[in-house]
């Protein structure tokens, strides 16, 4: 235990931390891979959030809302939860975790989402990252929605399996898509592995960032077609889009 603390103090001095969203230098020995000043800056998701696709909307005094949007068309999901606004320190986490792993970034990321009880998902039999093209995989070397998985979760947490969903084509960025453009690119991109059985099976998806919801809606859509009872959504991050709700 001590040798620890000492081994992590000499490395604090040789290599001093520091933030992974403005990379300042951090207090010596300061537990978290963020500083105060960024920390301050992250802003939840908050209440009230529309009860089928979790984004924020104006409504008051009633906890079953349900915004314009999914009275509209509802999502082929069960629900979907967002943890953090899309805010300037949230992107740079994301954008680092992306291109820059290292292990502030993931120290940061994990204190942030400690203050999750993720035991709302117990229910699910697979926790499924949204996959990447194997190119994109080799390119990177690593999908974000995993880390992101095993960051919430837990490492050991079983339930959380890479094959279960496939990405059959490498696709544009979607944010240089608009709505239809986005549904059209995604169209026939998931395919469920038919080497493992979902069904009957509750699935949790979960991605970096919800935006649109195009995305985890094509893999819903693919999850539900292969058997799957219900699909949930958890990403880590939700563009803001005000909507009002019902
Ligand atoms: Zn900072
Ligand atoms: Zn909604």
């Amino acid at each position: 235990m001590w040798a620890k603390v000492l081994y992590d103090g000499c490395l604090d001095l040789v290599f001093p931390p520091r933030c992974a969203v403005c990379n300042v230098y951090r207090k010596i020995g300061a537990a978290s891979g963020i500083c105060s000043a960024c920390v301050s800056g992250v802003r939840l998701v908050e209440e009230p959030v529309c009860s089928i696709c979790g984004t924020e909307v104006y409504a008051q005094g009633s906890t079953h809302v349900v915004c314009g949007e999914c009275l509209k068309k509802s999502p082929p999901y069960d629900f979907a939860i967002s943890l953090f606004r899309y805010g300037v320190e949230i992107r740079a986490l994301i954008s680092r975790l992306k291109y820059n792993k290292d292990t502030s970034v993931v120290l940061a990321i994990s204190e942030l989402v400690k203050v999750y009880d993720f035991s709302l998902f117990d229910f699910c039999d697979y926790i499924v990252p949204v996959p990447l093209h194997k190119k994109r995989i080799q390119k990177r070397g690593f999908n974000q929605a995993l880390l992101l998985a095993k960051m919430c979760f837990g490492r050991g947490d079983r339930r959380i399996n890479v094959e279960v969903l496939r990405r059959t084509r490498n696709t544009v960025p979607q944010v240089s898509l608009g709505g239809r453009e986005r549904r059209k690119s995604l169209k026939n991109v998931f395919r469920v592995n038919p080497l493992i059985d979902i069904s009957g099976c509750s699935i949790c998806l979960i991605d970096d960032v919800y935006t649109t919801g195009t995305t985890v809606s094509a893999c819903a859509k693919e999850l539900l077609a292969g058997g799957a009872l219900q699909v949930v959504i958890l990403t880590f991050a939700r563009v803001e889009v005000a909507q009002s709700g019902r």
